[in-house]
């Protein structure tokens, strides 16, 4: 439903509009960055179109129907998806249209396999294509005749992270909508109230995941991160606390231990999923320092991202000039590009914790 999208008023206003005002065309783009709602808001706009309730607002879904229902469980016959696939994250012909013998995209499971029919249970066949950026040329050459004049009870949504990421000739017949980062305060309210996340934890998932809502959404319930990110501030506050008894290969190891808490459980590549996990780790502990710098420059105004440790902060705090802090702060973004760039994780979170023990202490 509409009404349930979070931080995406601008969005949502365009397509309730068009729906008000009999304009909505056939194919639209919504672009904007990942895990903001794209899909989301795709799937409540097929709820507005196809309810058969009693919505509590015009121009929306009531969600308890038959067809809002199905909508959100994938299983309404007249709305489907498609998103990129395999390890080469590509959009594949037989996806679309029927192709036989195709082991992984059976032909009765196309999605445009009865694009000449016409709704089965709701008003519109909506189809939703997930990171058409992952079109290749020849997949998008077999949907432009559609996308350019889809049959009038279809209407296409695609999603892709900016409008030049897609082909042109896709672009050239969609209408693209603007999806923009949710406000932190935003998920923090919506982690409170929807997931019964307590008010500390969803402050720092809102912080930590930068305006990505489905992944605050998704982390929410991820019980290693609870633990994971303890053993990063532990790491964090050693580095912090001014203590001379603190070791950097310590430190670097204890940071490279939290991080795979991060990555238990997970089957994709390791080598990559590690160092992912690493930036993670690095992500929480930036969110440390900053913690520190809005503390010494905002002194008490601004409450700490990681409320559940803020005696601790405030007295590591006291211990650095400003400037200090933004020095730390640009080492551990020089060493996050590292481990992006593939360097060793043990050569670069020692190197970083050697540099941050050196920052220099007020007396
Ligand atoms: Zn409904």
């Amino acid at each position: 439903m509409f009404s349930t999208i979070i931080g995406q008023p601008q969005a949502v206003e365009v397509l309730k509009g068009a729906i008000e005002n009999q304009r909505l065309v056939g194919t639209y783009l919504f672009v904007g960055p990942a895990h903001v709602g794209k899909a989301t808001t795709a799937l409540a706009l097929a709820q507005a179109l196809n309810c058969v309730g009693e919505p509590d607002a015009p121009f929306d879904g009531c969600g308890t129907c038959y067809g809002c229902r199905a909508i959100a469980d994938g299983t309404h016959p007249d709305v489907r998806s498609a998103a990129p696939s395999g390890p080469s994250r590509t959009l594949r012909i037989p996806q679309f249209w029927p192709r036989e013998g195709v082991r992984e995209h059976p032909a009765d499971r196309a999605m445009l396999r009865d694009l000449h029919f016409a709704p089965v249970r709701g008003k519109k066949r909506v189809f939703i294509i997930e990171d058409a950026d992952a079109l290749n040329d020849d997949t998008a050459n077999s949907l432009l005749k559609v996308l350019e004049e889809p049959p009038a009870y279809a209407i296409f949504v695609l999603t892709a992270p900016s409008t030049n990421s897609v082909l042109p000739t896709i672009l050239s017949r969609s209408q693209a909508v603007r999806f923009r980062t949710v406000a932190a305060p935003d998920i923090e309210q919506a982690l409170v109230s929807r997931h019964g996340v307590d008010q500390a934890h969803a402050r720092f998932l809102a912080a930590f995941t930068q305006g990505q809502i489905g992944e605050a959404f998704r982390l929410a319930s991820h019980p290693a991160l609870l633990d994971a990110r303890q053993a990063v501030l532990d790491a964090a506050s050693d580095l912090t606390s001014g203590s001379p008894l603190i070791a950097a290969y310590k430190v670097a190891d204890d940071l490279r231990k939290a991080a795979d808490k991060l990555t238990a459980g997970r089957k994709d590549d390791a080598a990559e999923s590690q160092r992912t996990a690493l930036t993670h780790a690095l992500d929480m502990v930036l969110l440390w320092y900053g913690d520190l710098l809005r503390i010494v420059v905002a002194k008490d105004s601004l409450a700490p991202i990681n409320a559940d440790r803020a005696e601790m902060l405030h007295r590591h705090a006291a211990g650095y000039a400003p400037a200090t802090l933004a020095r730390a702060v640009a080492i551990l973004n020089d060493t996050r590009r590292y481990i992006e760039r593939n360097a060793s994780a043990q050569i670069a979170t020692e190197a970083l914790a050697l540099q941050l023990l050196a920052l220099p202490r007020r007396k």
